[in-house]
């Protein structure tokens, strides 16, 4: 081995402690998945994968036959699945449960008659968003399953089937828990952790539980947390939040790849994922460990201030197209460079239908909208492309960024 072969391995294995992690986050998003589409053969690939690396965990199947997979049956008819996994506690906290879990399936094939539809691929990879969770949520796992503190509670594992057509996977578990919904002391969820770079890290769920703030501080450090709407955004806790646990959602934020099929393995920023499992390794470790009994809080509901109030120093980075004013939304003329619409994937031509649970009709809602949030927070869009619904996050900038 040459000098620079051995400095470009030190550096290397620095940057990339786990090798198993970027060869799981490979296999999620290889293209036998398709996408890991809800009801599909890719999915059910996508749950017998974590099942697996959970059984390598020392983890067993969460059901009475054994089984490690939950059908999840569809409206249409179809049938997804969730897996389950637990991960036995030891000492007098073995009868408590901390529930883990990540969103195992994506958005499938493309579809071949959508126009407008970028090129990379046949099917939408979704590696920051969701393989990026799984893997971190196998890694946490594995990470705690390896250190035998006593006493700790019992982990449920979860990875989410059908989370992409409504969180239908989740609301099935919910309803249908392996374990007394009773004895389960919190939860955390992962879902778009692809893309840490130097932080923060998005949580929302901060205040359903009043000492959840301080314990994410600690497991996040030197990592900054910045706290989130729990109500408006839209995944997988939502469900456990509903049955009065207290629950977190850790996220890395909205990008420009979202929902595309760019959305690849190599995009995914490595060492935030690396990062992301390390902070739910520790998360896991204290939250399982402590004595706490976790007092379950209601988030406030989405409540919104008058029109005309708000903070006006909130950024999006567009400008409208005012040649299309009669459209049934706001139409977005222009993306600022690097902006936050820019950074979320949004483009000229997007007709912006919902903004952080607000419905948009023009450029007056659109601004009103806006305004009810802070420079900072994650917002999830709803915008019409070529005639089909695309959802993504934005993280709102700031007035002196755009003057910049
Ligand atoms: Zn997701």
């Amino acid at each position: 081995m040459n000098l620079l072969a051995a400095i470009w391995l030190v550096l290397f294995s620095a940057a990339v402690e786990d090798p198993g992690l970027a060869a799981k986050l490979e296999a999620l998003t290889a293209p036998e998945l398709a996408g890991r589409g809800a009801a599909t053969e890719g999915e059910r690939q996508a749950a017998n994968l974590m099942a697996s690396w959970l059984s390598d965990a020392g983890c067993r199947p969460a059901f009475d036959d054994g089984g490690w997979l939950q059908k999840v049956p569809l409206p249409d008819g179809r049938n997804a699945v969730n897996v389950v996994g637990v991960l036995v506690g030891a000492g007098d906290l073995v009868d408590r449960w901390l529930v883990v879990g990540a969103h195992i399936d994506h958005l499938g094939r493309v579809d071949p008659t959508i126009a407008g539809v970028p090129a990379p691929g046949e099917y939408y990879p979704g590696a920051g968003d969701n393989a990026s969770g799984v893997v971190s949520v196998v890694a946490a796992v594995t990470r705690f399953a390896a250190d035998q503190i006593e006493p700790r509670r019992s982990l449920l594992i979860c990875g989410f089937g059908a989370e992409e057509i409504g969180l239908l996977g989740s609301a099935h578990l919910a309803g249908n828990l392996p374990v007394p919904p009773g004895h389960i002391d919190a939860m955390i969820n992962l879902d778009a952790v692809g893309r840490l770079g130097e932080g923060p890290l998005n949580v929302a769920g901060l205040e359903t539980s009043p000492r959840f703030q301080s314990f994410v501080e600690a497991a996040a450090s030197p990592i900054a947390v910045r706290p989130q709407n729990t109500s408006l955004l839209q995944s997988d806790h939502l469900n456990f939040i509903d049955l009065g646990i207290p629950s977190l959602f850790l996220f890395t934020g909205g990008y420009a790849e979202m929902n595309s099929p760019a959305d690849d393995f190599a995009h995914l920023d490595l060492r935030g994922v690396e990062t992301v499992a390390a902070i739910t390794g520790r998360l896991v470790a204290s939250l399982a460990t402590a004595r706490d009994t976790f007092e379950f809080r209601q988030p406030p509901p989405a409540s919104r201030p008058e029109a005309g109030s708000g903070n006006r120093e909130t950024w999006f980075g567009s400008v409208p197209d005012f040649a299309d004013e009669g459209a049934d939304g706001y139409v977005i003329g222009g993306v600022a460079d690097g902006g936050p619409a820019a950074r979320a994937g949004l483009q000229k031509g997007d007709v912006l239908i919902i903004l952080g649970g607000e419905p948009v009709a023009d450029l007056a809602t659109f601004t009103t909208a806006l305004r009810h949030n802070d420079p900072g927070d994650v917002v999830e869009v709803e915008v019409l492309r070529e005639g089909r619904r695309i959802r993504s996050l934005v993280t709102l900038g700031d007035r002196s960024e755009r003057d910049r």
